[in-house]
């Protein structure tokens, strides 16, 4: 799909996600100029020498000033100081959005900030890699991924529809999601399994009798998919824990309760309990599949590691 969806876009905040997207949105030519800001020289500097947005501004409001799209792609904890600064400067008819990893907290510092004659309709693509920074952005980052949206009742339905169609345009498949239930259900889907994983990779650092060099060398599969996710960046991740504070401690219970209910079948020798369970589990892994979600290659399509 391509087509101009929106004429100027400001990327705020030039990662993973904000220069993904740029390079999403000039592979289907989805707007005129796409400007760019980040807070540090040495990140403007990085996107001007790779090419990164059409024109990467030294100045916040001038970034903003004109885009009919302002696109907030930092931190959680950052946005709401961001939306402050902007408010005074972004044209009228103008659409706010955020593609921060929490939706409920993202909402209630940025809303309060923002005038009237703008449109907030917030957003979160459900892609990453584990690399961060303006270097780390790839056009097909989102293909075939999530985007969910999740305005409320009192948003503009064309506000809605167009930005559905920056994202469908940037190739991913769009939902419509209340803020809360998408917290509670990115706690269970990514952020609880992003602390179970840096918790595994710290309890193998703190492991003396195992050392460093055995668990680098014979990491198995499922070691080391736990250190791919615990290699996310900190400031995003501490930022998404403190920010869905709730939900993720109710997903946090619950999985202490079951793996005591694990470890009690372990202890006690019960096979048809750790059977039944793996049994279930395997179903849901059969289903994120066939839903296109992931592959099913040997070992998650990986290169055979050299001898
Ligand atoms: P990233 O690669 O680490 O880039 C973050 C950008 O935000 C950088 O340009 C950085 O500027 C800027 N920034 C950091 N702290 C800031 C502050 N206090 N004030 C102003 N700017 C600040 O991050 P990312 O992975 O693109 O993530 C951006 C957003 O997308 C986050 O809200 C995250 O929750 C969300 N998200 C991430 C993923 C993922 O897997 N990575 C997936 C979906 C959504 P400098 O470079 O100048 O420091």
């Amino acid at each position: 799909m391509s087509g101009i969806v929106y004429e100027r876009v400001a990327l705020i905040g030039l990662g993973l996600i904000a220069s993904s997207m740029f390079w999403a949105i000039r592979r289907a030519g989805l707007a005129t100029e796409v400007t760019g800001y980040a807070r540090s020289q040495e990140t403007r500097d990085t996107a001007r020498r790779i090419g990164l947005c059409d024109r990467v501004c030294d100045d916040l409001a001038e970034a903003v000033a004109e885009a009919d799209l302002v696109v907030l792609a930092v931190p959680v904890g950052a946005m709401g100081d961001i939306a402050r600064q902007i408010a005074p400067h972004l044209k009228p008819g103008a659409t706010v959005t955020d593609v921060g990893s929490v939706k409920r907290a993202v909402v209630d510092a940025v809303a309060p900030h923002l005038p009237d004659t703008v449109h907030f309709v917030p957003a979160h693509p459900l892609a990453g890699t584990e690399h961060s920074g303006p270097q780390s952005g790839f056009a097909e980052l989102f293909d075939d991924r999530w985007c969910l949206i999740v305005p409320d009742e009192n948003t503009d339905h064309n506000a809605v529809a167009r930005l559905r169609d920056l994202w469908r345009g940037i190739g991913s498949h769009v939902e419509i999601m209340d803020p809360d239930h998408h917290d509670l259900v990115l706690a269970v889907t990514s952020h609880a399994p992003h602390l179970i994983a840096y918790t595994m990779v710290g309890v193998a650092d703190d492991l003396r009798r195992v050392t460093d060099s055995e668990v680098i060398k014979y990491s198995a599969a499922g070691f080391r998919d736990f250190t791919r996710i615990a290699a996310s960046d900190p400031t995003m991740w501490r930022d998404v824990f403190l920010n869905n504070k709730d939900a993720t401690l109710e997903i946090l219970g619950r999985f202490t309760e079951e793996l005591f209910a694990l470890q009690r079948a372990i202890r006690t020798g019960d096979g048809d309990h750790l059977h039944a369970y793996f049994t279930r589990t395997r179903a849901i892994r059969r289903g994120i599949i066939e839903a296109g979600q992931d592959t099913d290659a040997p070992d998650f399509g990986r290169k055979k590691t050299p001898k």
